[in-house]
């Protein structure tokens, strides 16, 4: 397998295929969930539905074949989206009267039923969550975090007024930053994006922004508040308490398969994968040692330890296949198994058993009363150490002194020179669509968002050196 420093990407791409995540498909960037891979998704799914359940939130189906004429309705969406959509234009030999797009998103099907199903303003709020695949005919693809097909979850709702529609817009990045940190490990920043970089359609996006490992950024995921301009081009209106049509406030936001690999370039290290027991497909291994097959004492113990660890809902494999200890201890540790519980003659005379946690080094003795009691206990820590592992690494990369283009371009050779990663820059900037261009075209730098709460206040333009309007975080993304 390749380094991580020495080449982040193909230790990526080599890893995902070996772990046995996902497979390429013959059609070009797209891919294949392995159960493995799939499962993560899974473990996503539920811990959302929890909270769109808190929400009242409930989930419905949408057709994914949408007509071209919905496209039409609303300028600024079909000229963002024209470039990546892929259409069915036949059936059979026949051809169609109009062609049919494969949804790249669905504010145009979920638009026109609101605009059946919404009549007054006590059906407002109306709120609806869609788990499905969408496509957008990326350039550039890489599995999970940028593919032509995906998965995705897509909130739409309808508001009486701008100031509830942008309080769902909030509530949703808040809950997607929870999702991230507390689900996943994943230490985020949250912030608004610029115009250039704004949801086709939307008035105002906002987005969750994750550091990888190397330094780069993933747009992790997108609320978007669209202000009344989808409302009025699907005509979603509604009858005020004093009898008046007016256009309701709409949003829509989601998180994709892309969380996987934000998953696995947050965590993941030279030997493979790396989760948190709340998402992992395995949270636990049991594997008999030495020469076990001549002692069936061995696994009859492993296996009431299974059944007991299984009674309790935790994730457990028992690997007594042929293949050496060693060849097991690589294979689970590139599969991201959380605890990885040894058991062999001398431990079973001795009663305990050898337990090793997947992101600390060395193996500790446990007693086999006092198992149960230790798996719970590292299963529930884990997910704390690996945030905060994460998050003193984001603060490493953070660099919130850089002030000039200059000074940008001097970080980066600095960082290529030593072989660290360029990280987040925290920019001053006026606002312009000059300064992200100059910025992108020398340095391959883009602007991930205007944060919330920046570390400190930026006074000029990087580019211009004009007053800054904005303080706002860059970086390479993927
Ligand atoms: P959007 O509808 O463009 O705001 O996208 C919603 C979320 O989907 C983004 O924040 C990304 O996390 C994710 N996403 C967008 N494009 C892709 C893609 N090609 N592959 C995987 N995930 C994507």
């Amino acid at each position: 397998m390749s380094e991580q420093t020495n080449d982040f990407t193909q230790w990526y791409l080599q890893t995902v295929q070996q772990a046995e995540l996902m497979s390429y498909s013959p059609v070009r960037g797209s891919i294949i969930f392995r159960p493995d891979g799939f499962e993560l998704w899974e473990h996503i799914q539920e811990e959302f539905n929890k909270f769109l359940k808190t929400q009242g939130i409930r989930n419905a189906y949408f057709p994914m074949l949408i007509p071209k004429s919905f496209f039409m309705k609303e300028a600024d969406h079909i000229e963002g989206f024209a470039p990546e959509l892929p259409w069915v234009t036949e059936v059979g030999d026949e051809k169609l009267e109009e062609p049919l797009a494969l949804r790249p998103t669905s504010e145009t099907m979920i638009g026109s039923a609101f605009s059946d199903w919404i009549h007054s303003y006590r059906d407002l709020p109306y709120e609806i969550n869609q788990w499905a695949n969408v496509f957008r005919w990326e350039k550039k693809t890489l599995p999970f975090l940028r593919t032509s097909e995906f998965l995705w979850q897509e909130g739409h709702t309808a508001h009486a007024d701008e100031e509830d529609a942008r309080r769902r817009t909030m509530s949703i990045l808040d809950e997607y930053a929870r999702l991230c940190e507390e689900f996943l490990a994943i230490p985020v920043y949250k912030g608004q994006k610029t115009p250039s970089e704004r949801f086709a359609g939307a008035v105002d996006t906002y987005s969750i922004e994750a550091m990888m490992k190397d330094g780069k950024a993933v747009q992790a995921g997108t609320s978007h508040y669209m202000g009344t301009k989808f409302a009025e081009a699907f005509d979603i209106t509604y009858l005020t308490k004093e009898n008046k049509h007016v256009a309701a406030h709409t949003t829509s936001w989601g998180v994709s398969t892309r969380l996987l690999g934000s998953l696995i370039m947050t965590h993941g290290d030279e030997n493979g994968l790396v989760f948190p027991p709340t998402v992992a497909p395995t949270q636990v291994v049991l594997l008999p040692v030495g020469p076990w097959k001549k002692n069936p004492a061995i696994l009859e113990k492993l296996d009431k330890i299974f059944q007991e660890l299984k009674a309790k809902g935790i994730r457990v494999r028992l690997d007594d296949s042929e293949n050496s200890p060693g060849y097991k201890f690589h294979e689970w540790e590139l599969k991201g198994a959380c605890i990885r519980i040894e058991c062999g003659p001398r431990d079973l005379e001795n009663g305990h058993v050898m337990a090793k946690v997947r992101d600390v080094d060395g193996k500790v003795t446990v007693a086999f009363d006092e198992l149960l009691a230790y798996i719970d206990e590292q299963l529930a820590i884990m997910p704390k150490r690996l945030l905060e592992q994460a998050r003193l690494r984001n603060k490493e990369n953070e660099h919130v002194h850089i002030n000039t283009l200059d000074e940008l371009k001097e970080h980066i050779e600095a960082c290529k020179k030593d072989n660290r990663p360029t990280g987040f820059v925290l920019i001053g900037w006026d606002g312009s669509e000059e300064t992200e261009a100059k910025i992108k075209e020398e340095t391959g730098f883009t602007t991930r968002n205007i944060p919330f709460q920046a570390p400190i206040e930026k006074e000029v333009d990087l580019v211009s050196g004009k007053p800054a309007k904005h303080t706002v975080w860059i970086a390479r993304a993927y």
